[in-house]
Order: structure tokens, then C-alpha cells, then sequence
């Protein structure tokens, strides 16, 4: 099955990235959007604010301005009372100043009027044309929100490379930003080789089965922060191969091609990567399973990762290899829940030189997460539903012991906590 041409060298994962390093290193693009576009996207740079928030000592509820001072002594059964000269809305400018034994209407965020330094709320004054009577006393300061109290001019409203939410974007919105530089979303475009592939929805037709790939890995590629480029699927012909690639280095960052590197039928799509340019192909082969027949590309200064066919090994190695460069470019970070600890549930084997990738399914039992290693074999459409991650085993290791603890890596969107 995993033929390989004589002239492949199989190198370890560390070395294949190794080998791409030369050529090609993500390199993030900073774009600006709309903060009203820009949940999800990762701020590229630190937002100070311009501003004060509130920029005014502004009333916090509806009442009366006062010189705190002025309502020293009054209480419920021995009211104070202050001569009423004018009232505050907000969103207006107070024009008077206020003096010793005298008192302005304000409502609720309307500024405080200089010379006032505490609100008396309504529920404590009862008011006529000329004058107020205040029934509790204030200090300074009370019922008043200050002048930069929630933000000061300068202070770091968002920091670099945070993923913006919507709390965010509100604080945007309450310095006065309505633009924000942000990571761009690498493009990634999407490849689907085999001759045997349909698309979902159609009708199938014999000797023939649908692409999965296109899907899991467009949504595989969207956690990482990039923006999947379907191209669909191409038939195993060398100049198909070729065409499908050459607009995937034109109209992408980087390029993901499923199928095809380990046909008995000859390497096709290497070759025909081959043709487009150098280096070309620089890795072919790594000693992991699944995934021996993977290989990297680079053309036009763009990374072809080209992945095994099988649904599952294809997310695997996409996870092993490609992730790390994806969240890279968009800022995106791994989520923290993408690794859990487990007991394995039973002993797997493995063979000695070569990292082997094994699906598992967590379960709890008498309190305790294990992983049950399923072992279906990779082409076995039900390993992707069923199982919660993988585990990997290094290169040197022939067997994990049952009830050895294990790192699961989680597949992406998981919901196992
Ligand atoms: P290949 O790597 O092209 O030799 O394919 C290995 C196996 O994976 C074959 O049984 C293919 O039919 C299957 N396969 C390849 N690509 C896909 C895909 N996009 N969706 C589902 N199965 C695939
Ligand atoms: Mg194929």
C-alpha cells in the first residue's frame, strides 16, 4: 500500500520541518478591519486608548449636584435645604458653577458642574421650583463617577495577538475605535486527488466514493484561524494535478492536496508538483504511520503539504505537521483544551523507528479518563466519529502499557472536557 519510489528518503517529522525551513517560513500579514468585523480575528498590535473613559466626572444616578460639604448633618427627620439653580442633562455641557448652599438637577452620565463634588440621589431630595430638600448627607466623591475611572488616556485597552471577542469590541467602541489592525487570515487552498472521489450530495456512482476531505479539512484548517480555498476534487491525472496546484500556489498562502502520494500507479502528483517550479518537493516520506507517504513542496515561495488520502491519517498528519504553521500566520492560538491526560485502556504496539499515530476514544470510568485506542485501521470512516483525539507514540517506543498515562491530542472541536 505505502509504495514508495527507491529515490525517497524517509526523515523524521523534526526533520522534514527542518527541511521546509529552508525554503519557506510563515511569515503573518497584518490587515486592518472594521471593529464591527473584527470578532475572532487576532489583534496584530497593542490598542492604547486616546481617551479618558468617562472623559468628565460625570452623576452616576439621576439627583442633585451638591457640594458635599453643604449636606453635612442632614438626615430624614432634619432635611437641609440648598437653593435649586438649574438642571443637567446628559449629553449637554454644564454652564454654571456651583456655589456654597446651592444645588443642580442632574440626570444620570450628565456632567458634574465645577464646584460640585457629590450627587444626592432623587430617591433622597424632594424638590420645588426654588429649592431642594436633601434628606441624607453625601462625602465627596459620592455618586460620581470620575474623569478616567474606567480607562485612562494610554492605558492598554487590548493587548497584541489577543482573539478578539465581543467584550473586546465593545471596549473598542467605548475609546472610540472603530478600526483595528488584525492578523490576516491565511488563505489556504484545498485539494481532493482520486479519480474514485464524489462530492456529497450527488449521486454515487459505482467503484466510486465521496470526498471527505475537502470537508474535514476545511474545518480543521478554520480552527487554526486560516480561510479555506476549496479547488474540489481532481481526477489522478498528472496535468489536472499540475493545473489544480499552480492555482493553489496563485490564490493562497499555503496549499493542502489529500490522495495520491502513495499510488502504485506512480507518484503523480510529486511529479507533477515537480514541474512547476523549484525546489519542488523537498521532503517525500516520514517516518510516522500513519502518514509515511506524505511529503512537502515548496513553488513559488508557497508550502504544498501534500497529506495521505485516508480521511483519518489525513487529519493526523494535518495536525502533526501543518497546524503549527497555520496558527503561526493567523495568531491564533492552540486552544488550551487540545491536550488531555489519560490512561491507556489497552496496550498498543508499535513499531521501533517510526511515530506512530493511533486514534482514541475517551471514556470516564470509576472518576478517571481513560483512552481507548481504536483500532479500526485508518481507513475506517467510523474512527473519525467515535474517536476524541489520538495519542502518539515516539519513534523508539514498541509498546504503551495499559494503564499508562498518555497525552490525548484532541480533535479540533472536541467537546471532551
Ligand atoms: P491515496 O492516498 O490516494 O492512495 O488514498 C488512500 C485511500 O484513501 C483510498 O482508499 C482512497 O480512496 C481514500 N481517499 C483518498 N482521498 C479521499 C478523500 N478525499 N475522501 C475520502 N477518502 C479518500
Ligand atoms: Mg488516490
Amino acid at each position: 500500500m505505502e509504495h514508495m519510489s527507491s529515490l525517497e528518503r524517509v526523515v523524521t517529522l523534526e526533520e522534514a520541518k527542518a527541511a521546509l525551513d529552508k525554503f519557506w517560513r510563515p511569515k503573518p500579514n497584518n490587515v486592518f478591519v472594521s471593529a464591527s468585523q473584527a470578532v475572532g480575528w487576532v489583534s496584530a498590535v497593542e490598542v492604547k486608548s486616546k481617551i479618558d473613559v468617562p472623559p468628565f466626572d460625570r452623576a452616576t444616578y439621576d439627583g442633585f449636584a451638591v457640594r458635599a460639604a453643604d449636606t453635612f448633618g442632614a438626615a430624614e427627620n432634619s432635611p437641609v435645604e440648598l437653593k435649586l439653580v438649574g438642571r443637567i442633562l446628559a449629553g449637554t455641557w454644564p454652564k454654571m458653577h456651583l456655589r456654597s448652599g446651592s444645588s443642580v438637577e442632574i440626570t444620570t452620565g450628565a456632567p458634574l458642574p465645577p464646584g460640585a463634588d457629590a450627587v444626592v440621589m432623587s430617591e433622597y431630595a424632594v424638590a420645588d421650583g426654588e429649592s431642594v430638600k436633601i434628606y441624607r448627607a453625601v462625602s465627596p466623591g459620592e455618586n460620581i463617577t470620575k474623569k478616567g475611572s474606567d480607562i485612562k488616556k494610554g492605558q492598554t485597552v487590548i493587548g497584541r495577538l489577543k482573539q478578539l471577542n465581543y467584550l473586546d469590541v465593545a471596549v473598542l467602541a467605548a475609546v472610540g475605535v472603530n478600526k483595528i489592525m488584525v492578523r490576516n487570515r491565511p488563505k489556504v487552498a484545498i485539494i481532493s486527488t482520486g479519480s474514485e472521489l464524489m462530492e456529497p450530495g450527488t449521486k454515487l456512482r459505482p467503484g466510486k466514493i465521496y470526498d471527505v476531505n475537502t470537508t474535514s479539512l476545511s474545518e480543521a484548517v478554520k480552527t487554526c484561524g486560516a480561510e479555506p480555498v476549496v479547488l474540489g476534487i481532481i481526477s489522478d491525472r498528472f496535468s489536472a494535478i499540475r493545473a489544480a496546484v499552480n492555482r493553489g500556489v496563485k490564490v493562497a498562502d499555503v496549499v493542502l492536496i489529500s490522495g495520491g502520494s502513495s499510488v502504485g500507479v506512480g507518484d503523480i502528483t510529486p511529479r507533477a508538483i515537480g514541474s512547476l517550479g523549484r525546489p519542488g518537493v523537498v521532503v517525500h516520506g516520514i517516518a510516522m504511520k500513519p502518514g509515511k507517504p506524505t511529503f512537502i513542496a515548496v513553488v513559488k515561495n508557497k508550502p504544498i503539504f501534500g497529506l495521505p488520502g485516508y480521511p483519518v491519517s489525513a487529519l493526523m498528519v494535518f495536525d502533526q505537521l501543518v497546524a503549527d504553521y497555520l496558527h503561526e500566520l493567523s495568531g491564533v492560538p492552540r486552544g488550551r483544551k487540545s491536550v488531555v491526560q489519560a490512561k491507556l485502556a489497552t496496550k498498543v504496539l508499535s513499531a521501533r523507528g517510526r511515530r506512530e499515530l493511533i486514534p482514541v476514544k475517551l471514556v470516564g470510568r470509576d472518576g478517571q479518563k481513560f483512552a481507548e485506542p481504536i483500532l479500526k485501521g485508518s481507513g475506517a470512516i467510523t474512527s473519525l466519529s467515535t474517536a476524541d483525539g489520538y495519542i502518539e507514540v515516539p519513534l523508539e517506543r514498541e509498546i504503551v502499557d495499559e494503564g499508562e498515562t498518555v497525552e490525548v491530542k484532541l480533535f479540533w472541536g472536541s467537546e471532551f472536557v
